[in-house]
């Protein structure tokens, strides 16, 4: 579908003469779609938790005799502020990945150091399930970038595959090398997406399933995190699944041949 603007010219052409110009500005109004689609989300998803916390304070406030009653409901308030919370961060984030500041220095980093600090993240979702995290693969891969996005990134595709499996499953996290890329894949044993879905899960705020997907406290914005990370490092993230099977979730990026401070000359070649 395109949208094509007419603009007439009349002066400072002759008086019998014309000149009209088609302009395709199909683009223009797929960027100004996206843009209105993005606050209306934004604002549909912040309404729900403000409106669920509107009813639970006068739930609460009516509760003051019953003290189980008001102990749910306070829960409750924690748990919708910490997904208002979460939601409004990661909106920052993904702000700051769309390019409004300059990309983080570039360093090498261990692909290791990365792995265990979205382990780390991850570690107390995973125990709750009783999911068991293995990593498995190649060591001494390097890659350059920011460590802190890359364990975001990292970080976030672990905490899907938790949210996304059941109890007593294992989440593994393989790490292997060729041809110059670096390629970290986390592999669960979850419930999959269907095809329908697989090309969509990127966008901001897409979900396959978005009951489930509140449920577990997602916001919608996780992969869409992932995704701008993957592009900040010149890298990319794939995804292959099948309902019911399980998912992979690859984070590719450039590698980095040796760690910086190992190729620096010796002394005596100075
Ligand atoms: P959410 O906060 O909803 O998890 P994401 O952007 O992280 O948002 O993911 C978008 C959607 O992709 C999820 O709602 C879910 O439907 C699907 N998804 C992501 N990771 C997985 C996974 N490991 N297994 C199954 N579905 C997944």
């Amino acid at each position: 579908e395109s949208t094509i603007a007419v603009r007439v010219h009349v002066s400072p052409l002759p008086a019998d003469r014309i000149l009209i110009e088609l302009i395709d500005i199909s683009e223009l109004h797929r960027v100004e779609r996206v843009r209105r689609d993005f606050v209306a989300n934004v604002s549909h998803e912040l309404k729900t938790p403000v409106g669920a916390l509107q009813l639970l304070t006068e739930a609460l406030a009516d509760a003051v005799d019953d003290p189980q009653a008001a102990a749910r409901f306070t829960a409750r308030i924690q748990h919708e502020s910490a997904r208002m919370a979460r939601l409004v961060s990661e909106l920052l984030e993904l702000s700051r990945l769309q390019g409004a500041e300059p990309l983080p220095r570039f360093e090498p980093v261990p692909v290791e150091r990365i792995i265990t600090e979205a382990i780390d993240r991850g570690r107390t979702a995973a125990t709750a399930k009783d999911i068991e995290l293995v990593r498995e693969g190649e060591t001494g891969v390097t890659v350059s970038g920011s460590e802190s996005q890359l364990a975001t990134a990292v970080g976030n595709l672990i905490g899907n595959a938790i949210a996304y499996s059941p109890q007593d499953t294992t989440v593994t996290i393989r790490v292997g090398e060729a041809r110059g890329w670096a390629k970290i894949s986390v592999i669960d044993e979850g419930i999959g997406i269907a095809p329908d879905d697989i090309d969509r899960i990127f966008e901001r705020f897409y979900r396959a399933d978005p009951a489930r997907s509140r449920a577990t406290g997602g916001t919608g914005l996780g992969l869409a995190i992932v995704k701008h990370i993957a592009g900040n490092h010149a890298g990319r993230v794939e995804v292959s699944s099948m309902p019911g099977n399980g998912s992979v979730f690859t984070l590719l990026l450039p590698s980095v041949a040796v760690p910086a401070q190992e190729t620096a000359p010796d002394v005596d070649e100075m």
